[in-house]
Parts: C-alpha cells; structure tokens; sequence
C-alpha cells in the first residue's frame, strides 16, 4: 500500500468509527491516562493494547505514550518507577499490576545508536531523545504496533497505515524492513511472535528482509534472545511459532544441535517437540503455570539422548552417559541463549530422572517418589511415551499406578517387579484377596 506521503499527517478514526471501549482497558491504564489528560500532557495507549482490542482480542497488558517526560511522570505519580538505562521508561505500579509509560521518541533515539549511548568513561548518557507524535510512531517496529488509542477524544491515530494491514491480515514492519532488521535482529523474532499470534502473514519485503538478515541474529546478546525465546515459546501461541520458525530458517539460528537432530530425521523428538508446544499452549491457556525448565528440557532432549547414546556405546554406564551428554549440551546451548543458572540444575535433574526413573530396585522407587523434580521426571516420560517411544508404555503405567495406590500395595508392586525379575509368579495383591 501507499504510505502517506508527509509523514506528519495520520488517519484520525473518531470513536464512533471503532470498536475500542474504555470498558476494555484496564483501570490501571485508565488512571495513569486521565491523570496525565487533567495534567495538560497528551496521553495514548500504544502497541500491542490497541491492536489487539481492534482485532477483538485481549490484550496481556496496555502500553501508554506521552511527550511528559520521565522527570514530570515521576512528579506525577508516587507509584512510579524509572527503569531501564537506554531509554527511560516509566513503571507505574497499581499492586501487581504495571503500566508502562514511554515519553515519544525522536527519530535518534533508536537502538542503533546504543554505542552512542555511554561516553568514553563508560556512564550511560541516557538516550532520552524525545519526540513527536508522529516521529514516535514512524519508529516503531511493525504497522500494526504503532497505532494510538487518544484519551482526549477517543479517537484512533494511524501514521503509518497499521489499520489497513490490521484488515488485511499483514505484518508490515515500518520503513525498509531491511534497514530495520538490521538496526535491530530481535524485530525478527518479534515478526515471528506476532505471525503466530495473529495469523498475520508476512508482507513479501519483510520475508526478504528475514531472509537477508535472518543471520545478524547470532549477534544479539545471549540474555536479550532468552528473554526473546520465552516470549516465543512462553505466550501461548508456541504451536504456531516452532514451525514458522522452522519454515525461515530461525529455529537453527537460536538451536543449533536440536534444528541438526530434527534435519536428520528423530521422528519421536520431532513429535515430543510438538506435544511440548501444545501442551505448553493448553497449560497458559488454563492459567496453570509453566516452567522455562520443563520446556528447555523438552527442546534440547534430542541432542541429548542422541549424545548419551553414543557415550554408552563407548561403554559409559547409562546415568553417567545422560549426566555428561546434558552437561555438554548446556554448556553449548548457553554460550547462545543465556539460560539462567536457577534452571539449568532442574533440566539436568529431569534429564537424568529418565534413566532413574528405570531404575526400580529396592526402595528407590520410594525415594524417588520424594524428589523435588518427580513430577516433571515422570510428566517427561509421559511425553517420550505418547510422542512414540512406545517401549516406554509398561515403564509409565508402572509410575501411574504407583502414584495412586496405598504404600502397602506400592510394596507389594515393588516385590512383582523383583519377583518378575527373578522369574517368579507374580504375588497376588493382599487387598484383592480379600475382595476375591
Ligand atoms: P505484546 O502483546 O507482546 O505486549 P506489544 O506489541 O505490546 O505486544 P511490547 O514488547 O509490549 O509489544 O512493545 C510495545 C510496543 O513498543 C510495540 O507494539 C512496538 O510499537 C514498540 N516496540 C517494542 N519493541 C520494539 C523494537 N525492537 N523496535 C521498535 N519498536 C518496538
Ligand atoms: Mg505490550
């Protein structure tokens, strides 16, 4: 489409024209507009808020734009915080809910020019280029993200044609997306995100431009891409991400050794990744929570299994094999995506349940039981199981059952699996007995 040809002149939709309700903003959000409205300041919700209340959606959280500046919020609101050092932004905090509150950024003020950000003795001149409206809107990522909710007349602000693309299902990235993704290659896995999310499909320059830059993702710090990576897998949308990031040739940018395993062809890892998704999606869906451990175990399993086996080939025992294989592959995939200490002791722990979890003798099954990982261990061979590793079928319905039975009769299935190994008939269980 024809973008406007003076970028200071938007599309203004009065509120009789959209379908935007102050009944669906938060009342967080509500506040921090009108008291900066009565203040004189000028006053927006902003990004992904308003897209998703015009697409019908709910939104997770509301962003809003200003020209106060973070000095004059700070005077404004005793509930805020300033945070972040590149740009200033303002947290205003209602209990456990926060607004976000960004003063309009200039044209300068855009993370390319980060270098330009700390002087030679390394303090950070905060990059605090304010802006215009308009000039905060041509900045941001994706049409669609830059369209503005006005609370001094309820009307939409469209700079950029985000409403058009919003019709037509399409992820627009604002400018020369190949000028943009370079600026900044995390606005590629945002595409990716707001792809899946949406459904949107990508506007044919953007595909180009993922194309051409797709690599300057290796160049971004490790702990912005875990950062990333979660919102990626962590939004309950990951069924719909895995492959799109597949299909641009992403995944193998962010996991090197899983993208080989699946190209080489682990059909039940393929599987396991999907249900992972899945199941993941389904769990936010029913607000239950959901670990960065379980779902990192689950990604980079295939690596794992595959090194463990070649490691027992040279004759490592089974448990040793695993702990070294997921040793190894941490240490790799963290050099990349800086997943943080806390849950790397967990992952290894679920890796290794899988191995103990075979391991049935004497009173280990007890003590198992008592383990701080047990579930996640079992709920992961479960996984393995229902992706196709159907060996694994007797082994998981052992641990159901055992979960679920007194501790006498979890004796009495300790001694069968003893007894079986030894070539015995199995014992009859007391409690049947007496039912018999
Ligand atoms: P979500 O639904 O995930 O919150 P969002 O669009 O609100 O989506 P945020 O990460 O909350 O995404 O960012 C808020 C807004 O800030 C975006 O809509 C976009 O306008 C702008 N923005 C965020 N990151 C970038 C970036 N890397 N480059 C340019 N603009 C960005
Ligand atoms: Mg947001």
């Amino acid at each position: 489409m024809q973008l406007p040809q003076d970028e200071s002149l938007p599309r203004i939709i009065p509120r009789s024209e959209h379908c935007i309700s102050r009944q669906d903003i938060s009342d967080s959000a509500l506040k921090v507009l009108s008291r900066l409205h009565k203040a004189g300041f000028a006053a927006y919700l902003v990004g992904g808020g308003v897209r998703d209340l015009l697409l019908g959606l709910h939104p997770k959280d509301f962003d809003v734009a200003t020209d106060a500046t973070p000095d004059q919020l700070k005077d404004l609101f005793r509930n805020c915080r300033l945070i972040g050092r590149r740009f200033r932004l303002a947290h205003i905090h209602f209990g456990r809910d926060i607004v976000e509150v960004a003063t309009f950024r200039g044209h300068h003020a855009d993370v390319a020019d980060e270098a330009l950000a700390s002087t030679r003795d390394g303090m950070i001149v905060r990059d605090n280029v304010f802006g215009t409206l308009a000039e905060d809107a041509w900045r941001r990522d994706f049409s669609v993200n830059a369209l503005y909710y006005n609370i001094a007349d309820f009307s939409v602000v469209d700079y950029t044609g985000g409403l058009e693309d919003l019709k037509q299902r399409r992820l627009r990235m604002i400018g020369d997306p190949h000028v943009r993704c370079q600026e900044d290659p995390v606005r590629i896995l945002r595409a990716m995100r707001f792809a899946a999310k949406l459904q949107f499909t990508l506007e044919p320059e953007l595909v180009s431009a993922v194309a051409e830059q797709r690599e300057r993702l290796l160049a971004v710090s490790s702990a912005r891409l875990y950062d990333e990576v979660l919102k990626l897998f962590l939004s309950g949308y990951a069924t719909q991400v895995l492959p799109l990031l597949r299909q641009y040739d992403i995944f193998e940018l962010l996991f090197a050794a899983t993208d080989l395993c699946l190209k080489k062809g682990m059909p039940h890892f393929d599987t396991m990744l999907q249900r992972a998704c899945a199941n993941t999606d389904s769990r936010i869906q029913e607000d239950k929570p959901v670990t960065p451990a379980f779902l990192f175990a689950c990604l980079l399993w295939g690596p794992v299994q595959e090194r463990a086996e070649a490691l027992q080939q040279n004759g490592m025992s089974p448990i040793q094999a695993l702990q070294e294989a997921g040793h190894d592959v941490l240490i790799e995939q963290t050099q990349h995506i800086a997943l943080p200490k806390r849950f790397r002791l967990p992952i290894r722990e679920i890796w290794s349940g899988q191995e103990r979890l075979t391991n049935r003798r004497g009173r280990r099954p007890f003590a198992l039981l008592e383990h701080k990982r047990f579930r996640a261990m079992y709920d992961f061979l479960l996984l393995r199981c229902e992706a196709g590793e159907v060996q694994l079928k007797e082994l998981c319905d052992w641990w159901t059952q055992f979960q679920t039975v007194n501790s006498e009769e979890q004796k009495t299935m300790c001694d069968d699996l003893h007894a079986q190994r030894h070539g015995q008939r199995p014992r009859r269980r007391k409690s049947r007995r007496h039912n018999d």
